[in-house]
Protein backbone atom coordinates (compact mmCIF):
# COMPACT_ATOMS: atom_id res chain seq x y z
CA UNK A 1 0.00 0.00 0.00
CA UNK A 2 2.80 2.14 -0.29
CA UNK A 3 2.63 2.45 -3.73
CA UNK A 4 1.86 6.50 -4.73
CA UNK A 5 -1.71 7.19 -4.37
CA UNK A 6 -3.77 8.75 -7.54
CA UNK A 7 -7.18 9.64 -8.01
CA UNK A 8 -8.40 6.44 -9.73
CA UNK A 9 -7.50 4.69 -6.09
CA UNK A 10 -9.71 7.54 -4.36
CA UNK A 11 -12.62 7.81 -6.64
CA UNK A 12 -15.79 7.24 -4.90
CA UNK A 13 -18.29 4.48 -5.10
CA UNK A 14 -20.98 3.66 -2.74
CA UNK A 15 -21.02 5.35 0.74
CA UNK A 16 -22.03 3.06 3.66
CA UNK A 17 -23.31 3.56 7.11
CA UNK A 18 -21.94 1.45 9.95
CA UNK A 19 -23.34 1.13 13.25
CA UNK A 20 -20.68 1.65 16.17
CA UNK A 21 -21.34 2.07 20.00
CA UNK A 22 -19.48 4.12 22.50
CA UNK A 23 -20.10 4.79 26.28
CA UNK A 24 -20.17 8.09 27.90
CA UNK A 25 -20.68 8.56 31.32
CA UNK A 26 -22.00 5.25 31.39
CA UNK A 27 -24.59 5.95 29.03
CA UNK A 28 -24.58 3.54 26.00
CA UNK A 29 -24.10 5.61 22.80
CA UNK A 30 -25.07 4.49 19.19
CA UNK A 31 -23.44 6.50 15.97
CA UNK A 32 -22.46 6.06 12.24
CA UNK A 33 -19.71 5.86 10.79
CA UNK A 34 -19.73 6.21 7.35
CA UNK A 35 -17.48 4.78 4.44
CA UNK A 36 -16.18 5.34 0.99
CA UNK A 37 -15.78 2.23 -1.07
CA UNK A 38 -12.71 2.92 -3.62
CA UNK A 39 -10.22 0.87 -5.25
CA UNK A 40 -8.04 0.62 -1.94
CA UNK A 41 -11.25 -0.50 -0.29
CA UNK A 42 -13.68 1.26 2.57
CA UNK A 43 -12.04 4.45 3.56
CA UNK A 44 -13.52 6.11 6.92
CA UNK A 45 -15.39 9.48 5.23
CA UNK A 46 -13.11 12.03 6.85
CA UNK A 47 -9.84 10.29 6.46
CA UNK A 48 -11.04 9.62 2.50
CA UNK A 49 -11.43 13.59 2.72
CA UNK A 50 -8.27 14.35 4.26
CA UNK A 51 -6.63 11.72 1.70
CA UNK A 52 -8.37 14.06 -1.28
CA UNK A 53 -7.33 17.38 -0.04
CA UNK A 54 -3.84 15.78 0.61
CA UNK A 55 -3.65 14.49 -3.33
CA UNK A 56 -4.77 17.81 -4.61
CA UNK A 57 -2.36 19.51 -2.75
CA UNK A 58 0.46 16.64 -4.20
CA UNK A 59 -1.12 17.41 -7.40
CA UNK A 60 -0.91 20.77 -7.65
CA UNK A 61 -4.67 20.75 -8.61
CA UNK A 62 -5.30 23.52 -5.82
CA UNK A 63 -6.69 26.24 -8.31
CA UNK A 64 -8.88 23.72 -9.89
CA UNK A 65 -10.23 22.50 -6.53
CA UNK A 66 -10.82 26.20 -5.77
CA UNK A 67 -12.73 27.17 -9.39
CA UNK A 68 -15.23 23.57 -8.58
CA UNK A 69 -15.53 24.95 -4.85
CA UNK A 70 -16.93 28.03 -6.44
CA UNK A 71 -18.61 26.10 -8.86
CA UNK A 72 -20.76 23.82 -5.88
CA UNK A 73 -21.20 27.45 -4.20
CA UNK A 74 -22.49 29.39 -7.42
CA UNK A 75 -24.10 27.59 -9.47
CA UNK A 76 -24.91 23.73 -8.23
CA UNK A 77 -26.67 25.50 -4.88
CA UNK A 78 -26.03 22.09 -2.64
CA UNK A 79 -26.02 23.61 0.69
CA UNK A 80 -25.70 26.80 2.62
CA UNK A 81 -22.94 25.48 4.51
CA UNK A 82 -19.44 25.65 3.62
CA UNK A 83 -17.79 22.82 5.51
CA UNK A 84 -20.84 20.50 3.11
CA UNK A 85 -19.99 22.61 -0.25
CA UNK A 86 -16.27 21.66 0.38
CA UNK A 87 -17.09 17.79 1.34
CA UNK A 88 -19.44 17.89 -1.77
CA UNK A 89 -16.51 19.46 -3.87
CA UNK A 90 -13.99 17.17 -3.07
CA UNK A 91 -16.38 14.12 -4.31
CA UNK A 92 -16.29 15.97 -7.42
CA UNK A 93 -12.85 16.21 -7.62
CA UNK A 94 -11.82 12.48 -6.35
CA UNK A 95 -14.82 11.78 -8.96
CA UNK A 96 -12.66 14.04 -12.16
CA UNK A 97 -15.81 14.97 -12.90
CA UNK A 98 -14.40 18.28 -14.63
CA UNK A 99 -13.34 15.72 -17.49
CA UNK A 100 -16.50 13.90 -17.77
CA UNK A 101 -18.16 15.01 -20.75
CA UNK A 102 -21.20 13.18 -19.55
CA UNK A 103 -21.65 16.08 -16.83
CA UNK A 104 -24.11 18.94 -17.27
CA UNK A 105 -21.89 21.23 -16.31
CA UNK A 106 -19.31 20.12 -18.75
CA UNK A 107 -19.23 22.67 -21.04
CA UNK A 108 -20.17 25.53 -18.94
CA UNK A 109 -17.63 25.08 -16.31
CA UNK A 110 -14.87 24.12 -19.07
CA UNK A 111 -15.86 27.57 -21.04
CA UNK A 112 -15.64 29.35 -17.90
CA UNK A 113 -12.38 27.32 -16.46
CA UNK A 114 -10.44 25.67 -19.04
CA UNK A 115 -11.17 26.46 -22.19
CA UNK A 116 -8.41 24.05 -23.45
CA UNK A 117 -10.17 21.07 -22.72
CA UNK A 118 -13.38 22.22 -24.48
CA UNK A 119 -10.97 22.33 -27.46
CA UNK A 120 -10.23 18.52 -27.47
CA UNK A 121 -14.12 17.47 -26.27
CA UNK A 122 -16.55 16.86 -29.47
CA UNK A 123 -19.06 19.28 -29.07
CA UNK A 124 -22.02 19.44 -30.72
CA UNK A 125 -24.65 22.76 -31.01
CA UNK A 126 -28.51 21.41 -30.50
CA UNK A 127 -30.95 24.40 -30.38
CA UNK A 128 -33.54 23.07 -27.29
CA UNK A 129 -37.66 22.76 -27.45
CA UNK A 130 -38.04 24.73 -24.33
CA UNK A 131 -36.21 28.12 -25.19
CA UNK A 132 -35.64 27.64 -29.03
CA UNK A 133 -32.08 28.54 -27.96
CA UNK A 134 -29.10 27.36 -29.70
CA UNK A 135 -26.28 25.62 -27.01
CA UNK A 136 -23.28 23.63 -27.28
CA UNK A 137 -23.47 20.62 -25.74
CA UNK A 138 -21.11 17.18 -25.86
CA UNK A 139 -22.18 13.30 -27.65
CA UNK A 140 -21.98 11.69 -24.32
CA UNK A 141 -24.42 13.87 -23.03
CA UNK A 142 -26.91 13.29 -25.90
CA UNK A 143 -26.41 9.64 -25.34
CA UNK A 144 -26.89 9.67 -21.48
CA UNK A 145 -29.95 11.21 -20.87
CA UNK A 146 -33.24 8.99 -22.98
CA UNK A 147 -32.92 11.29 -26.15
CA UNK A 148 -33.87 14.54 -23.87
CA UNK A 149 -30.85 17.35 -23.06
CA UNK A 150 -30.26 19.84 -20.17
CA UNK A 151 -31.01 22.86 -21.41
CA UNK A 152 -28.75 25.98 -20.17
CA UNK A 153 -30.96 28.55 -20.34
CA UNK A 154 -33.85 26.99 -17.88
CA UNK A 155 -32.45 24.16 -16.76
CA UNK A 156 -34.96 21.22 -17.91
CA UNK A 157 -34.34 18.19 -19.70
CA UNK A 158 -36.08 19.19 -23.57
CA UNK A 159 -35.89 17.69 -26.75
CA UNK A 160 -33.96 19.06 -29.10
CA UNK A 161 -32.77 19.09 -32.32
CA UNK A 162 -28.73 19.40 -33.85
CA UNK A 163 -28.02 22.58 -35.47
CA UNK A 164 -27.96 21.96 -38.87
CA UNK A 165 -30.27 19.18 -39.05
CA UNK A 166 -33.78 21.24 -39.73
CA UNK A 167 -33.65 20.72 -43.02
CA UNK A 168 -34.74 17.05 -44.31
CA UNK A 169 -32.52 17.16 -47.38
CA UNK A 170 -28.79 16.09 -46.76
CA UNK A 171 -27.90 18.82 -48.78
CA UNK A 172 -23.89 19.41 -48.22
CA UNK A 173 -23.38 21.26 -51.18
CA UNK A 174 -20.62 23.30 -51.98
CA UNK A 175 -21.09 27.20 -52.16
CA UNK A 176 -21.10 27.91 -56.18
ZN1 LIG B 1 -34.89 25.88 -21.96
Amino acid sequence: MNEKLTFEDLAPGIVTLQCATRFEKGRKIDYFISYVNTRRGNIEMSQWQSMVRDLIRETEEEELFQQLLEWVKEEMNISKNEKERENYALHLHASRIFDDEGWVDFVPFNRKYRPARLASAGLIPVVADCCGKEFITTLAQLQNVMGKVRCPYCGRFSNYKKKGNEDKDECNKEEG
